[in-house]
C-alpha cells in the first residue's frame, strides 16, 4: 500500500509558520510523521535533498507519475511583474504558476498562515510584486486559484491563517486529514474548529475590559481595546484557548491581539492605537450595540470593584 505524501512549499515568506511547526509538541512533527508514515516529499527546512530532487518529484507529479496526498503552502504568491510570477521562482521556473500546476493534481491543498491564505503582508498597499493568497485576496476573489477551485477530493484551499498560525492548528489540520476527517470549514475556508471563538474569549483581562479599565502602555495589567487597538474582541483564533509554548498569548504578555489571522491583516491602519470617532471605538466589540456602547462603558466605570478600580489609567 503506498504511503501517504506530504509536499511543502514556500513562496513569499519569513519562514515563520515552518518554525511554528517545529515548535509542534502536542504531537510534534516528528511524532506525526512517524506515527502515519507520512511520506515527506520536501520540506524546506526539514529536507536535506538537494532542489533538484524536488524539481523531479514536482515533474513527475504534473506528469501523473507520481500521486500527491497534502500540498501545503506557506507564504505569499508572487505574480509580478505582469503577471509573469518571476519576481519568485525556482530554477527558473515561476513558484506561483508551478504551485497552481501542482494544485490540481493534490488531494487537499492547505494554505499554511495568513500570506498564503489571504496575501498577508507582502500583498499590503502598494504590494510592488502583486501577491495574493492561494484561493483569496485579502478575503476577496483573485487569489491564485479562482474562487470555485477544488481539489481532487472535492475541498477549496484549506485556510489555517496566523501570522504565525499556532502549531497545533497546523498539526491538527493536517491529522484530520491523514485520518480521512477533513475539517468543517467556516465561510472564510477556515476549519471552523479552531476559527469559532474569539481571542477575546479567554483572554485574562476580561474582567478589566468588563469594567473599563484600560491601559495606555504595553505590559501592564489592564484590558489593551479602547486605547491599544486590541483586535480580540473581533478575531477568531484560538491564541487564548490553545496557548503559545502552552503558557502565554500576546494578550496575556501585554500586547495586543493585532488579528493576524484576519483575510485583511495587516490592518491598514496603525497598529497599537484605536481608531475612534470622539470617545468611541470605530470597531466595537462583535454584538455590541453602538448606540449603547457609552452607556455601557460609564456604568461599568462606576460599577468596576475596589480590588481592580486602582488599575484605572489616569487621563
Ligand atoms: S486585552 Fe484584548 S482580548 Fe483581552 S480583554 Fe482586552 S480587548 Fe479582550
Amino acid at each position: 500500500m503506498s504511503r501517504t505524501n506530504l509536499l511543502w512549499l514556500q513562496a513569499g515568506s519569513c519562514s515563520g509558520d515552518t518554525m511554528s511547526l517545529l515548535c509542534a509538541d502536542d504531537p510534534s512533527w516528528p511524532e506525526l510523521v512517524s506515527q502515519y508514515n507520512l511520506d515527506i516529499i520536501w520540506q524546506p527546512s526539514l529536507s536535506s535533498r538537494p532542489v533538484s530532487a524536488l524539481l523531479q518529484d514536482v515533474d513527475a507529479i504534473l506528469a501523473d507519475e507520481k500521486s500527491l496526498n497534502i500540498l501545503c503552502i506557506e507564504g505569499s504568491l508572487a505574480l509580478g511583474p505582469n503577471n509573469t510570477g518571476m519576481f519568485d521562482t525556482i530554477n527558473n521556473r515561476p513558484k506561483a504558476f508551478m504551485i497552481k500546476e501542482l494544485a490540481d493534481k493534490a488531494d487537499y491543498v492547505v494554505a499554511v498562515g495568513t500570506c498564503s491564505a489571504y496575501g498577508g503582508v507582502p500583498a499590503s498597499p502598494p504590494n510592488p510584486t502583486e501577491c495574493t493568497g492561494m484561493q483569496s485576496f485579502k478575503g476577496a476573489a483573485k487569489g491564485l486559484l479562482d474562487e470555485h477551485w477544488v481539489s481532487n477530493k472535492g475541498l477549496p484551499v484549506i485556510n489555517i491563517s496566523g501570522c504565525p498560525v499556532h502549531p497545533n492548528v497546523i498539526i491538527q489540520t493536517i491529522t484530520s486529514l491523514l485520518e480521512g476527517y477533513p475539517p468543517e470549514l467556516n465561510a472564510l475556508n477556515q476549519p471552523k474548529e479552531h476559527y469559532s471563538t474569539m481571542v477575546h474569549q479567554g483572554c485574562t483581562r476580561n474582567e478589566y475590559h468588563e469594567y473599563d479599565i484600560e491601559e495606555d502602555e504595553f505590559g501592564k495589567e489592564g484590558c489593551l481595546f479602547y486605547n491599544l487597538g486590541c483586535q480580540g474582541p473581533y478575531t477568531m483564533a484560538t491564541c487564548n484557548s490553545q496557548l503559545w509554548n502552552k503558557q502565554s498569548s500576546k494578550t496575556r504578555a501585554g500586547v495586543p491581539c493585532i488579528g493576524c489571522v484576519s483575510p485583511d491583516f495587516p490592518r491598514n491602519a496603525p497598529l497599537f492605537k484605536t481608531d475612534k470617532v470622539g470617545d468611541i471605538p470605530v470597531s466595537l466589540p462583535l454584538g455590541v450595540s453602538r448606540a449603547r456602547y457609552m452607556a455601557y462603558k460609564d456604568l461599568a466605570n462606576d460599577a468596576a470593584p475596589v480590588r481592580i478600580i486602582e488599575r484605572r489609567v489616569k487621563p
